[in-house]
């Protein structure tokens, strides 16, 4: 299924709860139930990086899961079970990060096909305790299941933030500046040599990896959620919105942007790209921008803030802010149509997102 394919989906699925968009959000069909069309004050539903669930207590809480796949996110033969649990666990921390939130517990769900044994199961746990308990995050529960084919891996997250706090998609504004929390591009890269590695050597038998290929390969297997950087973005008011970058943020920019019905101009010279990406992309002729800009799975967080906050977001996060664009005016045709970047300091007119899903 294409990105489209799957966006779409979900908008049918959405619909057939809340109406479609073009009709104002009033569901097509009056037998529906109107307790499950409505939420509640403050509730944020389908669309963001996470579910938002007003409490009495002055927090929200958030809700976020996600859907891992055998042979369609993860090839067994090139990943440890170690490294698997630490993803499965960092790219749903990386939802709540993306709202601004604290991770409060974790549910796992797997479906176990036979030919896994009990001990690859511990150490994938390991690996999910492993970034877990960086971020005081327990297990709380789950379910399992036998597999007849594949593992599924799923995993749901809960965290909380201060009432009303949140950092939306929806909520950048003309004038702002989008910055990145990382370079960009090294999980892409990291991929390829992943790929590069099987295919050449049967495995990652082969070849002793570089240090900057080494680097890479453990950007994608382990990537590191921002999570204080965060919540220090959602405590400053300037700060409107945010997401993380799971698709590359030439797709993720542009869900931003929908939300926020505005368009934005990006600058490719200001797209930050680590050492060891620039080094391996020069000696295999890679193309380090299309990496960096259109490759995904860096969980670095993306988001837009007021140029005149930008000072405080630099003190906040020690140096990891990079601003690369500013959101232009508002866009009234975004909520159904494209919601355009215009690209400026590259040799591309366009760059699409990474298809992972
Ligand atoms: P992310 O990359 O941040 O995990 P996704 O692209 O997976 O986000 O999902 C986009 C939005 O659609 C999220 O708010 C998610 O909860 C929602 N969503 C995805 N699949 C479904 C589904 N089957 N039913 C309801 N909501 C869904
Ligand atoms: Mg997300």
């Amino acid at each position: 299924m294409s990105h489209t394919g799957e966006f779409e989906l979900i908008e049918r699925i959405r619909s057939r709860f809340f109406g479609s968009l073009e009709d104002g959000g009033s569901p097509s069909d009056s037998d529906i139930d109107a307790g499950v069309r409505q939420l509640a004050d403050g509730m944020v539903g389908i669309g963001d990086d996470c579910a938002v669930l007003p409490q009495t207590s002055g927090l929200d809480t958030l809700v976020t899961t996600d859907l891992l796949i055998e042979d369609r996110h993860f090839l067994l033969s090139d990943v440890t079970p170690e490294q698997l649990g630490w993803k499965s666990a960092a790219v749903n921390i990386s939802d709540i990060a993306a709202m601004g939130g604290r991770p409060t517990g974790s549910f796992l769900s797997i479906a176990i096909p036979k030919r896994l044994s009990p001990e690859w199961i511990e150490r994938f746990v390991a690996g999910f305790r492993d970034l877990s308990g960086r971020f005081s995050v327990p297990l709380l529960g789950g379910d399992t299941s036998a597999s007849p084919d594949k593992l599924f891996i799923n995993v749901t997250l809960l965290g909380e933030c201060r009432k009303g706090s949140e950092l939306l998609r929806s909520s950048a504004l003309p004038g702002d500046l989008i910055c990145v929390t990382g370079p960009l591009g090294d999980a892409a890269a990291g991929l390829k040599l992943i790929l590069e590695r099987a295919e050449s050597a049967g495995g990652c038998a082969g070849r002793a990896a570089s240090g900057a290929e080494q680097t890479l390969i453990r950007r994608h297997y382990c990537p590191m959620p921002r999570v204080a950087e965060g919540m220090a973005l959602a405590a400053i008011p300037g700060v409107h919105a945010a997401m993380d970058i799971s698709d590359g943020i030439a797709s993720d920019l542009r869900h931003i942007l929908k939300a926020s019905r505005v368009r934005a101009r990006v600058d490719l010279s200001a797209v930050p790209l680590s050492p060891e990406m620039r080094e391996i992309c020069a000696l295999r002729a890679w193309d380090a921008l299309e990496l960096a800009v259109g490759g995904g799975e860096d969980y670095e967080l993306l988001f837009t803030v007021a140029p005149d906050s930008l000072e405080q977001v630099r003190a906040a996060l020690g140096g990891r802010v990079y601003p690369v664009g500013e959101i232009l005016t508002e866009n009234e045709s975004a909520a159904g149509g494209v919601a355009d970047i215009e690209w400026e300091g590259g040799s591309h007119a366009d760059y699409q997102g990474f298809t992972h899903f």
